[in-house]
């Protein structure tokens, strides 16, 4: 009798429905309504696919926040956090709730300003600014957060050539206990570079140094993170105030708070995981309130949320396009909205929900875009309805930098509208059409007309 050959064991992934403590989470129950209006009307009226924000949610969230701010420390000020959505209606309802501008870029500055945003209530982030924005910026007293040495050389010669004096803050980056450390913007804490800025900013005497900022990561589980680098900001402060006898107005937390969007691999969903506004606030406030810093000159907490306050109030309403069968038999299911307009759906396992009630069958599946590219791929291997043709889905929280890191490719950009705090729909931002592409292009004279040759 022949041996039979040996192959080596192997391991093999359960890719879909791996069940947590919690059992399985399939979160496949139908969402035909949002904020009252039904999504076949909408998708009717507005055509697939469709972003929509719900303006209730965005106030809601924001009030939430602002509320555990308030309640925990004596002065609180939200920023927006441009890039994470700057649609101009999302900006204006956040503005109108009395957040300031955060802005990273000329471009989001100029936006800001257009938005009627006064430049005092603008802070200027990133680590590019050109001598033209920068100036810009000096002029309309804006908040100019300093990101590294040649920025803080250029300022110093700029405030030769200007009327007013620069205000400005330095970013510190810090070991948090969070890691990598995202040590690539602005000062470091640990290593003295923080104090070596500080010392230049004060002895050249051509800046009014108002502030400390730091941000620290994005998605941020951690909240014990926030309390450390509060401590070591307020040791800053202390220390200036030490040695330089000058108060600083503010100090500037960033953002990074964590939406409840589940992370790809994780093992709880992010419903479950992210801490709350409470708990960063409680981590935050206690920080700087039982630091050294004397309660007279307790400065201004300035916050520049981003995703944990748009999140939840963007959906993306999509409609199936098709069944198949993969060759080894899995189920696949092709929808009109792809990774090009919802560039989370590369970290996160955004949720998909039928927008009619389905049966309780499911199978697994994996869900693609309508691109013709193989990464094009919203969920792979997900416990999933089965889907027909013509069916409507739902995907939630995808309000935060899906509408700025969106491409235009092989398909337009589709359109977004609101749903007011009354219910009714508004189109913010129209669907983009060839001629939206066409206007930017020029075709020189010699290349306008081709006639392909009969052969
Ligand atoms: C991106 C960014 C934010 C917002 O971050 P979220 O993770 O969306 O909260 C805030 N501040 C700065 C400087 C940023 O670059």
């Amino acid at each position: 009798m022949n041996k039979l050959t040996f192959e080596r064991p192997f391991i093999k992934k359960i890719k879909a429905g791996v069940p947590s403590k919690f059992g399985m989470n399939t979160g496949i129950e139908a969402i035909t309504h949002i904020d009252g209006v039904s999504v076949t009307q909408l998708l009717e009226k507005y055509g697939s696919p469709l972003f929509v924000i719900s303006e209730k949610t965005i106030r809601n969230t924001y009030r939430e926040a602002k509320r555990a701010f308030n309640t925990r420390y004596p002065k609180v000020q939200f920023a927006w956090s441009y890039k994470t959505n700057y649609l101009n209606a999302v900006c204006q309802v956040f503005h109108q709730e009395g957040a300031w501008a955060e802005v990273v870029s000329g471009f989001e500055y100029e936006k800001a300003l257009s938005n009627g945003i006064s430049g005092r209530h603008i802070i200027f982030n990133g680590p590019e600014k050109s001598e033209e924005e920068l100036t810009k910026a000096i002029q309309h007293s804006s908040l100019i957060h300093i990101d590294h040495f040649d920025e803080l050389f250029t300022l110093i010669e700029l405030s030769e050539r200007t009327s007013e004096i620069p205000k400005v803050a330095i970013r510190v980056n810090m070991d948090t206990g969070v890691y990598p450390i995202w040590d690539r913007f602005g000062f470091n804490y640990e290593n003295g570079e923080a104090w070596d800025a500080l010392n230049r900013i004060m002895l050249s005497k051509k800046m009014n140094l108002v502030g400390l900022h730091t941000h620290i990561g994005t998605y941020m589980l951690s909240h014990d993170a926030y309390r450390i680098a509060a401590m070591k900001l307020a040791d800053l402060v202390v220390g200036l105030d030490k040695k330089y006898n000058h108060s600083i107005q503010y100090i500037d937390m960033g953002g990074g708070f964590a939406s409840k969007n589940t992370l790809k691999g994780a093992y709880y969903s992010g419903s479950d995981t992210a801490p709350s506004f409470n708990d960063y606030a409680e981590a935050i406030s206690s920080a700087i309130i039982n630091s050294q810093i004397h309660p007279d000159k307790l400065p201004m907490l300035i916050l520049e949320t981003g995703r944990a306050l748009i999140d939840d109030a963007g959906y993306l309403l999509s409609t199936i396009v098709a069944n198949k069968r993969l060759s080894d038999g899995r189920r696949a299911t092709i929808m009109d909205a792809g990774v090009n307009i919802l560039f989370t759906s590369f970290w996160y396992d955004h949720q998909i929900h039928p927008a009619q009630t389905m049966s309780q069958n499911t199978e697994e599946t994996s869900i693609y875009g309508p691109l013709c590219m193989n990464i094009d791929v919203i969920r792979d291997a997900a416990i999933m309805p089965l889907y027909r043709k013509g069916d409507k889905v739902v995907i939630k929280r995808v309000g935060a930098y899906n509408l700025t890191q969106w491409m235009q490719f092989i398909h337009m950009r589709p359109a977004v509208i609101m749903i007011d705090s009354d219910g009714n729909t508004h189109m913010i931002r129209d669907r983009e059409t060839l001629q939206t592409l066409n206007q930017l292009e020029h075709t020189p004279a010699h290349l306008r007309q081709t006639i392909l040759q009969e052969s």
